[in-house]
């Protein structure tokens, strides 16, 4: 697909306001972009900083088309923006990254399917598309394994891990008796991820891959470098770079990935493909020259695209719930970039900004 660049002073409208939306547009002003932003919620963190914003469902047809009246270009924030939504927008502007990643993304099994075929392992997994199927899916791939719903799973939920001697039909209803997979549990080392762009030429750009810590199914840390062997580390940029390709993607992806040490050494299987920029890409704020959002503006906007180089040692650790009441003795840590999303309500589990603590980069630079 060749996309022709927008000039500065282009509207980009952006799907979802939370705060991915909200670092995208803080990102698209730097580079002379303006965003509109589409949410339903009133509430949205990107609002505060978008140049114009639209507050409707996401299947009101009406707010839709004065929405794309009054952009040059869409992108989105979030995987689960509802097909019609995308179809109405694509037949009147480009829409990136596109159908095709969010048809695949959408749904575990067709994405399981999909990294599959392209050579790269995953977990051992099996569809259930029934309570009984279950059993089978069980025997087949032993215990413990975890049935996932195949769509709006994320942070955790819609999921459940089966032991010997659960109740089976429990588990089923407890991710909701949908569409599902199991998956067989990987005994990883580490859970990691690669943050990569592609640019409308089929340029791509990978970030260093980082190691990440979960607390609560929520991610806590990224941390940058990642304690995985150089192959492993060029192996990310290898799958992620693949896949982007694959899906004809414009713009920034995340792959999830597990890190797996055994007899054989050490290797990597792909957990989860998000079509978008992601938590564990916030690093690159402070520790490269180009952030994963100025990237994925760059590469929506059909500009080329930026370095991915890493100047610094980066630890991002998310503020959650609570915790963001510690803003004032973060801010004033001079190791600290403390980025907040202004959100009033700080709910359990809700991610309410995040902090990069940077130090000298020790290692040396990957090849590029
Ligand atoms: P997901 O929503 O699929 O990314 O899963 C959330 C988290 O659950 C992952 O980050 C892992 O910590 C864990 N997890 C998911 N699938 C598996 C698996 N097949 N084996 C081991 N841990 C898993």
């Amino acid at each position: 697909m060749t996309i022709s660049p927008l000039p500065p002073g282009s509207t980009i409208g952006i799907l979802g306001g939370g705060q991915l939306g909200r670092m995208l547009a803080l990102a698209a002003a730097e580079l002379g972009l303006r965003c509109h932003i589409y949410c339903p919620d009133p509430d949205s963190p990107a609002f505060d900083v978008a140049y114009r914003s639209t507050c409707a469902a996401y299947d009101d047809e009406v707010a839709l088309d004065e929405f794309v009246r009054n952009v040059d270009r869409v992108t989105y924030e979030f995987e689960n923006v509802p097909h019609g939504t995308v179809a109405f927008l694509a037949a009147r502007v480009p829409v990136l990254p596109g159908e095709k990643a969010l048809r695949i993304t959408q749904d575990r099994l067709h994405e399981k399917r999909f990294v599959s075929e392209l050579g790269f392992e995953t977990a051992h997994f099996l569809p259930v598309d029934r309570a009984a199927d279950l059993a089978n899916a069980l025997d087949a791939l032993g215990y413990p394994a975890i049935l996932k719903t195949r769509r709006f799973g994320y942070d955790g939920k819609g999921q459940v891990t089966i032991r010997p001697g659960d109740d089976l039909a429990g588990a089923w209803t407890a991710i909701g008796a949908q569409d599902a997979i199991l998956e067989a549990v990987v005994p990883f080392a580490m859970e990691c991820s690669v943050v990569v762009a592609r640019g409308g030429d089929g340029t791509i750009a990978a970030y260093d891959i980082t190691e990440n810590r979960h607390e609560n199914h929520i991610l806590k840390t990224s941390t940058v470098p990642a304690g995985v062997s150089l192959a492993s580390a060029a192996e990310a940029r290898r799958i992620g770079a693949r896949i982007a390709a694959a899906l004809d993607y414009v713009g920034v992806l995340a792959v999830e990935l597990f890190v797996v040490r055994d007899a054989a050494g050490e290797h990597l299987l792909v957990n989860e493909i998000a079509p978008r920029v992601h938590n564990s890409g916030h690093w690159t704020q402070d520790g490269c020259v180009v952030s994963q959002f100025g990237q994925h503006m760059r590469a929506v906007a059909g500009w080329p695209l930026g370095s991915t180089k890493r100047h610094s040692d980066v630890e991002m650790t998310n503020l959650i719930g609570q915790e963001v009441e510690q803003w004032a003795g973060l801010a004033a840590r001079a190791e600290l970039a403390v980025h907040l999303y202004g959100k009033t309500a700080a709910r359990p589990g809700r991610k309410m900004g995040h902090v990069n603590r940077i130090s000298p980069r020790r290692d040396q630079p990957a090849e590029e």
